[in-house]
């Protein structure tokens, strides 16, 4: 199977050149979906017995369904959390497929394994947990809080025999990512939230701990904060969660899965005052450290917790358990076992561009917000719901119902313009519909901003 037809590896660079190119460029429409049955239309059958050859294959993928996906990074692109892959490390994942690392094991993956952890330290230390707090890249934040929720658990197991015939109950606001939630399913832990989507402050967790029934309350063994909602860019009041996390003996996780890149960033790091404290964090450097999907990190204070809940054992396993293969091995601390180092492209564009550069265009993301945010408040048609928070600007269209929103981001969308999509802001008791730009990409202009709003017309 490794003969190709044609030279594959030609057609390959050029597509990449031309990927390459289209990065982070307005010239190109935003792309959008076609329905299956078009694609198919368009395609025909692509896996048949005898194959229809690469050339066939490649041609298609050019000419029809690589134009009907989003470009992610596109400047334009402002909704729910874009990206915007640097060139480096894009490149850097070529190499990571076609090296085909197995990145679960020292013993095997140790040069990428090596890499990530370089990486890793950097990011380590933008939290400013101890020594010894350590992490591992996953396939996002999803996956992340997975893997510290079942640590958490599994160590508040570990504390009193009784903790093992519970189910496991979390608190958390509802600011937090639905991700939460649908991992405390999988868990089969229950979650309990306070009702804000606002920052959740100390004061309001202690009260929501204190009104917990005694079988509720025994219950509990974790708060989960946000470094950056997702919807607003909200981060919580970490410090005063760390101290009620202290006082009640409970674990403390923070899903910055979103804002964690803003750690970099001097002009924001100190809304996350307390992070410190975090028994576990989830970062997303596919979301805010300019990675290719996928990628993901979780962090723990004390990464032993983790290996406790989440390393495999089986008897093909147990070379790696022997002093030779001895090393750092990935696949202890999260939920995968066999795994791409997906952490290498980072550490490549890191390597490549210094952190210098990435504390500079995350900083250009928070000053688009308020770029954003000043625009809005000088134009007669839109408002800003609240205060532009790191990258994220919550704003309405006076005037506008819910369907006004939807018809004007499929307009644009349609037209390939750009794609900023509505959201629901909880105000009272009431969801509003509002129109919401998250900026990731340094490359967005002022003048896209401008050009957004003025379709709003
Ligand atoms: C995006 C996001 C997640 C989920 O991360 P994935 O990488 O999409 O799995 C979790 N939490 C927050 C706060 C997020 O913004």
């Amino acid at each position: 199977m490794h003969k190709i037809d044609i030279d594959l590896v030609d057609m390959t660079m050029d597509v990449m050149k031309y990927v390459i190119n289209r990065l982070s460029s307005t010239k190109h429409k935003i792309g959008k979906p076609k329905k299956e049955a078009e694609l198919k239309a368009l395609v025909g059958e692509t896996i048949t017995k005898n194959g229809i050859g690469g050339e066939q294959a490649f041609n298609l993928w050019k000419e029809h369904l690589a134009k009907s996906n989003v470009p992610i990074d596109h400047p334009r692109h402002l909704a729910f959390v874009p990206a915007s892959p640097t060139r480096a490390a894009v490149m850097f994942d070529l190499v990571t497929s076609a090296s085909s690392i197995h990145g679960a094991y020292w013993m095997e993956g140790a040069g990428g394994i090596f890499c990530e952890n370089e990486a890793m330290r950097w990011i380590v230390s933008l939290t400013g947990l101890p020594n010894g707090a350590f992490g591992v890249f996953t396939s996002g934040g999803t996956a992340a809080n997975l893997s510290a929720i079942v640590t958490a658990r599994e160590y508040w197991r570990s504390l009193k025999q009784q903790n093992n015939f519970e189910k496991g109950l979390i608190i958390t606001s509802i600011g937090a990512h639905s991700s939460i939630k649908a991992m405390a399913k999988v868990a089969d832990i229950d979650v309990l939230l306070v009702d804000t989507e606002d920052r959740l402050e100390k004061d309001a967790l202690e009260a929501t701990i204190n009104n917990l029934p005694i079988q509720k309350r025994q219950r509990l063994f974790a708060v989960v904060a946000t470094g950056g909602t997702t919807n607003a860019g909200i981060v919580d009041d970490l410090n005063g969660v760390a101290s009620i996390c202290e006082k009640e003996n409970l674990w403390f996780h923070v899903d910055a899965a979103y804002g964690g890149g803003a750690l970099v960033a001097d002009s924001v790091s100190h809304l996350f005052k307390g992070i410190a404290h975090a028994d576990s964090i989830t970062i997303d450097p596919h979301k805010w450290m300019f990675s290719p999907y996928d990628c993901g990190a979780v962090i723990y204070r004390n990464p032993e917790l983790a290996k406790k809940a989440h390393s495999q054992q089986g008897s093909y396993l147990d070379i790696f358990e022997d002093e030779g293969a001895h090393g750092f091995n990935p696949t202890d601390y999260q939920i995968q076992l066999t795994r791409r180092v997906r952490g290498l492209p980072l550490w490549f564009s890191l390597a490549t561009h210094g952190t210098e550069r990435y504390k500079e265009a995350v900083e250009r993301g928070i000053e688009l917000a308020q770029i954003a945010g000043k625009m809005i408040e000088g134009k007669p048609n839109v408002e800003l719901v609240r205060p532009p928070s790191l990258s994220c600007v919550l704003y309405r269209r006076i005037g506008w119902e819910p369907k006004d929103y939807t018809n004007w981001t499929y307009k644009n969308h349609e037209k390939g313009f750009a794609l900023v999509t509505p959201t629901k802001w909880k105000n009272g008791n009431t969801f509003e519909t509002v129109s919401r730009f998250c900026f990731i990409n340094p490359d967005t202009t002022e003048k896209d901003i401008e050009a957004i709003l003025d379709s709003m017309d």
